[in-house]
């Protein structure tokens, strides 16, 4: 793993919220008193009534029960945008930049007031009101934005489905949650290919059945079939209601939103997150990690339909009244400039993407980066699966020209919001590691028995007491909720996530436990050997997963993808092989490399590997549901060319 170090810049200590000693001296305070702690934090925000309690929550088997601040009452909608309105009506709450380069608007915090309220009484108009479901199924339009603040204006309950999803995967996530309303578009563009929404809506509904509306946007102005009895235009219905809307009364546990996990480990979860503590957290993780001040442009890439969109592109932004950039389209569209010519063009400050967008992007070379400015940057973040070096050190050295600190924060769905990152003006950075704990926030790394290990050490990663912003239930499935996260270790929250703690404290996520290979008794973290596959100069892209093997036990399947250009052969594998060896050891040397055009991926960009998996084990006929990724055709080439027939 890498040894390098970079300080905190004297600049950055001095300017950031918080430098190391208001670090370690808020931590230690947050761990300690995490009721004094959490009830100033959460002065924050806007009250409609004060809450006299803060934390009120049990980890015990039996009783799993997390309530924050649990007697206050709030309005998520009200704190992002009508509280700024006196001072921040005339600024720009959101920026929307199009699939098309040519097609980008501002969005006022007074504009997205109005739009918010019309869609807010749509939604009332048709009886939906506190507590019923409200299924997103929209692409990166502000449209989608304006529907989640609607919901939590009038308090229903929003479960945003990525638009990428096939109808299947909506169909379930409609039934699970039993909406009975649909939001979404004629079309979505992405890399100017058009997807079929209103289509696929149609699809999912005749599997899912018993939906009452669909609340179609118009947006490529594609025609579309429209049933009249149950679906209408947006932009038709928004004609017939005025732009007040008054907001509901929640208290603090009640529902804000619904998600489903990304499902990269199997059957999705409906992830159940509240109003309150989420709101605090998601607001106070993204001042801090992300340095917010007031007129900073702030871009996050994720989707709105996971997590990271959530959290960081409306509801942390908007609830410190910053300016968010919403982008519909994908990072090599029309070339592999864009992202740098976003940021550009709109004089973004931080940036905040995913490690799979940055490998990709680094295959294509430095060119398409450097004739860009990017001199308004001043913040780099990451998320998602961890980051390998190589690829933190591009980000670092071609992207941020080593004025950019990385923040390269680790979460959950389950977690609401970032629980280890840097400070930029706090922590100094490792490329690789998600560095040290937010506030609040108390890891554990336990061995397989749950025996909790100190110092230096390695092993899986638990969060040993509440936080604000964690997920409450599964929803409708308590047990379930119980089960997967608090029955592995007792008392603790598991995150399912391998970790290594080094000597100065900080944390390296190692991927996920179910991916950790066993070889001759010695046990690896998947990331490690992929890491220094990736760090060969002729190889873009890696996964390594475990396959039975006689006398090792398991053996380490790699599948690699090489830089654009580079032909595979028995020579590179070769030299593949010596290179992983030399890097960690003979024992973490592959023993069958497969070259792969491509790799099954999820949505959301990160590698299915249940799916290598199977194929490693040679068993391609029970691969489990595909529909969730990104391109199910590249399994039928890794299937085809798999290196341990039988
Ligand atoms: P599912 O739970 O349905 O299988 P998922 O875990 O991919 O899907 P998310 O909640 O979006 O869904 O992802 C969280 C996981 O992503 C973490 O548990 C971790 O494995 C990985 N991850 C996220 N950020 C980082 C990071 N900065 N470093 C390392 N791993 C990360
Ligand atoms: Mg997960």
């Amino acid at each position: 793993m890498s040894e390098k170090i970079y300080d905190v810049s004297a600049e950055w200590a001095r300017r950031a919220w918080v430098d190391d000693a208001k670090y370690r001296e808020m931590y230690a305070r947050s761990v300690s008193d995490p009721n004094g702690f959490w009830g100033e934090q959460a002065k924050r925000i806007g009250w409609i009534k004060p809450f006299h309690k803060v934390e009120n929550t049990s980890f015990a088997p039996g009783n799993i029960s997390i309530k924050w601040f649990e007697d206050g009452v709030l309005n998520v909608a009200w704190n992002c945008i009508d509280r700024h309105l006196e001072k921040r009506g005339d600024q720009t709450a959101i920026i929307w930049e199009g699939d098309d380069p040519s097609q980008s608007k501002h969005i006022t915090y007074r504009q997205l007031h109005d739009e918010v309220c019309k869609m807010a009484n749509i939604l009332r108009t048709r009886n939906v009101g506190k507590g019923d479901r409200v299924t997103i199924y929209l692409p990166m339009i502000p449209e989608a934005a304006y529907a989640m603040l609607a919901c939590a204006r009038i308090g229903a309950i929003h479960s945003v489905v990525f638009a990428g999803f096939s109808p299947d995967s909506l169909a379930q996530r409609i039934t699970d949650c039993q909406s009975k309303i649909i939001i979404t578009a004629d079309e979505g563009l992405r890399g100017g290919k058009k997807v079929p929404l209103k289509a696929n809506v149609d699809a999912a509904i005749a599997k899912a059945g018993d939906v009452d509306w669909v609340v179609v946007v118009k947006h490529t102005g594609a025609a579309v079939d429209m049933n009249p009895s149950r679906d209408f235009w947006h932009h038709e219905a928004a004609e017939m209601v005025t732009t007040e809307c008054p907001c509901e009364p929640m208290h603090a546990e009640d529902p804000l939103f619904i998600l489903y996990t990304s499902g990269s480990t199997g059957q999705p979860k409906g992830v159940l997150h509240t109003t309150g503590g989420y709101l605090v957290f998601a607001s106070m993780t993204h001042q801090y990690v992300f340095d917010y001040h007031d007129g900073d442009i702030y871009w996050c890439t994720a989707d709105v339909g996971w997590v990271t969109g959530h959290s960081y592109i409306v509801y942390g932004p908007l609830a410190n009244g910053a300016t968010t950039l919403m982008f519909e389209g994908v990072p090599n569209y029309p070339d592999n400039s864009r992202f740098w010519n976003v940021i550009d063009k709109h004089k973004v400050n931080i940036f905040y993407t995913a490690p799979t967008a940055i490998r990709a992007l680094m295959q294509g070379g430095d060119a398409p980066v450097k004739k860009t400015s990017r001199k308004s940057l001043r913040l780099l973040g990451s998320v998602g699966e961890p980051i390998n070096p190589e690829a933190w050190e591009w980000y670092y050295r071609v992207v941020g020209e080593e004025r950019c600190p990385i923040v390269d924060t680790w979460w959950q769905t389950e977690t609401g919001g970032i629980l280890i990152t840097p400070l930029p003006g706090a922590t100094r950075l490792k490329p690789g590691s998600a560095t040290r704990p937010f506030f609040g926030v108390v890891p554990e790394i336990v061995d397989a028995d749950g025996k909790v290990l100190e110092g230096e050490c390695s092993g899986n990663l638990c969060i040993a007491k509440s936080w604000p912003g964690q997920m409450r239930t599964v929803y409708g499935d308590h047990a379930r909720f119980e089960q997967t996260y608090f029955s592995t270790y007792k008392g603790k929250y598991f995150t399912g996530d391998g970790c290594r703690r080094d000597a100065d404290g900080f944390y390296w996520i190692t991927g996920r436990v179910d991916d950790v290979i066993n070889v001759s008794g010695h046990r690896m973290g998947t990331a490690e050997v992929e890491s220094s596959l990736v760090a060969h100069a002729l190889v873009s892209e890696a996964a390594v997963v475990g396959y039975p093997h006689d006398i090792k036990g398991q053996g380490i399947y790699a599948y690699v993808t090489l830089m654009t250009g580079t032909e595979p052969s028995e020579a590179l594998r070769k030299e593949l092989v010596a290179w992983v060896r030399k890097d960690i050891g003979p024992i973490a040397s592959p023993d069958l490399i497969q070259f792969a055009p491509g790799l099954p991926k999820t949505r959301s960009g990160k590698i299915m590997r249940r799916i290598l998996r199977k194929i490693a084990e040679d068993e391609p006929s029970s691969l489990g549901d595909t529909s969730t990724l990104a391109d199910p055709a590249v399994v039928d080439d890794l299937v085809a060319h798999r290196q341990n027939k039988k």
